[in-house]
């Protein structure tokens, strides 16, 4: 069994957002970046599932600007055993992502593709879905719980209000939810090691996929400022601000 992950790097979930002064986008410059939170938890469980003796090799991909060879060493100094990159400095968006996606899968046939359930820089929720449909494959979206069985994977989905078991045959996509996993982080030795993994290098343009956005930003706004608090003396009157001036009871 192959496995591929898909890891994206992202503005660290430490680090407060500035929007760009003219409201296109936020701010990168001089800002860290790091793996998907999402993604730490697919790599995780990718490794997982490789110490279980159910998986022979783990190939991390990550698609954007050539930093994104630190994401996928991250990746291999977790337990990965190769990486690729499908690099370009062009906006990629959820559908370019799957298409490109698709492009390595078809390169890679891996029995399972692992991917974090939403970015936290675009919260698009969209990469997995779009890359099973493009596929033509499975999917278990929003994932707390995988075991593979022979030639299918039994899910436990996070939904509304609970939890829902399905079995999908393989292939298929799996996106995680954060209460999958916990990840473990990278000791020296291994960061060490990794430098010395196989990295494939691709040029997004020479893959032929029409990877051009779709989808126009128009504005890149803060969240309004959060007013103060104010200190109630008592609980009648933190009903009497509830009922009549926050109107919530
Ligand atoms: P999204 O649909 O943008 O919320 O992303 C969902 C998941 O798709 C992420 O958690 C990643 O696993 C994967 N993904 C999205 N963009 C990229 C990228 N540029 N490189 C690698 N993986 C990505």
């Amino acid at each position: 069994m192959k496995i591929l992950v898909a890891v994206k790097r992202v503005v660290d979930y430490n680090v407060k957002i500035r929007v760009k002064a003219d409201q296109t986008g936020v701010d990168t410059a001089n800002v860290k970046m790091s793996m998907n939170p999402f993604d730490e938890i697919a790599v995780e469980e990718a490794i997982r599932i490789m110490e279980a003796g159910k998986a022979k090799e783990i190939v991390v991909v990550s698609l954007g600007v050539a930093q994104c060879q630190e994401t996928i060493r991250y990746a291999l100094a977790l337990g990965a055993d190769r990486g690729i990159l499908v690099q370009t400095d062009d906006e990629l968006q959820p559908l370019a992502v799957a298409k490109l996606l698709k492009f390595v899968v078809e390169r890679e046939n891996p029995d399972l593709v692992i991917l974090g359930k939403q970015a936290i820089d675009d919260d698009s929720n969209q990469t997995g879905q779009m890359l099973s449909a493009l596929l033509g494959w499975s999917q278990a979206t929003f994932a707390s719980k995988v075991e593979l069985g022979d030639g299918e994977a039994t899910v436990t989905r996070e939904i509304d209000g609970g939890l829902e078991t399905i079995r999908v045959s393989l292939p298929t996509v799996i996106s995680v939810d954060l209460r999958l996993n916990e990840p473990r982080y990278a000791k020296l030795p291994n960061i060490m090691k990794a430098k010395k993994k196989p990295l494939e290098v691709i040029s997004a343009a020479d893959t032929g996929v029409d990877f051009a956005p779709r989808l126009t930003t128009l504005k890149v706004t803060e969240p309004p400022q959060r007013e103060a608090g104010i200190r109630v003396g008592n609980v009648a009157q933190l009903l009497d601000k509830l009922r009549n001036e926050a109107k919530v009871i």
